[in-house]
């Protein structure tokens, strides 16, 4: 498959993924996007961000995929939602903005996080790019909500050194309102990394009126708890920065007025996953 010219004009760069994109693969026909999606040959990509702390150990370069089926209330980057909002990119052209950093990333004993938007929602994609990544002896990370996780397969688990898996409620109905997803797949991925004593780092967004149910919250404790390999949890508040997309692409934002979470609740929810015997953050 060629690559397009779209994708040769368009930086791959952002400083932040807060940056709107939209509609910048409109113009790949939907046959090419069906044979990209099945060979991972080529992906859809937000942008790739460089000197992430936040996204897993040491300094990270960080590719955004773009494209994903869930529809969380408080999803901050809801241009990801839809494939072609990204650039389309050749698996060579990722490969090779990745090598930018190989020396930097392991000298920061950094690495590479793939994170979206859903990454397994290009998984063949996905597949290839951690390979790479690994090829290249950078460390590797996938975000990910786990929805997909039984596309890859163990060997493909291979190559990915952590995951930070997001964990956004217990109770399976609250996640449904929450999501629109079930909860179910995203437990069983967790419990086969956990089988293969794969690291997990469990990453959980704190709403106020949203996910901030204290049962709710002891239930996702228990459960990470019970997994036995997560390292840590980052508790990560609520914030507005996504509501200028929601306004931008027209979609009803139900989280208009609410705060981001006081300090005591941040707080008593890290002292909830602590007392399960977790490390939080
Ligand atoms: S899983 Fe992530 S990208 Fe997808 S809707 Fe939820 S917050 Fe947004």
């Amino acid at each position: 498959m060629a690559d397009s010219s779209v994708a040769q004009q368009d930086s791959l760069e952002a400083k932040s993924p807060y940056e709107l994109r939209v509609g910048r693969g409109a113009n790949v026909p939907e046959t090419d996007v069906r044979s990209a999606l099945a060979s991972g040959d080529m992906g859809f990509l937000h942008s790739f961000t460089t000197g992430s702390a936040v996204d897993g150990p040491g300094i990270r370069v960080v590719a955004w995929t773009a494209g994903c089926m869930w529809r969380c209330l408080y999803c901050h980057n809801p241009d990801t939602w839809t494939m072609t909002n990204g650039t389309p990119v050749t698996i060579a052209r990722a490969t090779a903005e990745l090598s930018k950093y190989r020396q930097g990333l392991k000298v920061m004993s950094g690495g590479f996080t793939l994170s979206g938007g859903e990454p397994l929602m290009q998984h063949r994609f996905a597949a290839k790019l951690f390979a790479a990544a690994k090829g290249m002896g950078v460390h590797t990370a996938l975000d990910t909500n786990g929805y997909y996780g039984d596309r890859l397969t163990d060997s493909e688990l291979d190559n990915v050194d952590l995951v930070l898996l997001d964990l956004k409620g217990a109770d399976p109905e609250r996640h449904r309102r929450l999501t629109g997803m079930d909860v179910g797949p995203t437990h069983a991925f967790a419990r086969r990394l956990a089988d293969r004593r794969q690291p997990i780092w469990v990453r959980f967004v704190l709403v106020p009126g949203l996910t901030d149910d204290p049962d709710d919250i002891a239930r996702i404790a228990a459960f990470a708890a019970s997994l036995g390999t997560v390292q840590r949890v980052d508790v990560l508040p609520f914030h507005q920065l996504g509501r200028f997309k929601w306004k931008a692409l027209d979609k009803p934002y139900a989280l208009e007025n609410t705060q981001p979470p006081a300090p005591d609740l941040i707080e008593r929810t890290c002292n909830t996953f602590r007392a399960a015997g977790l490390v939080a953050y």
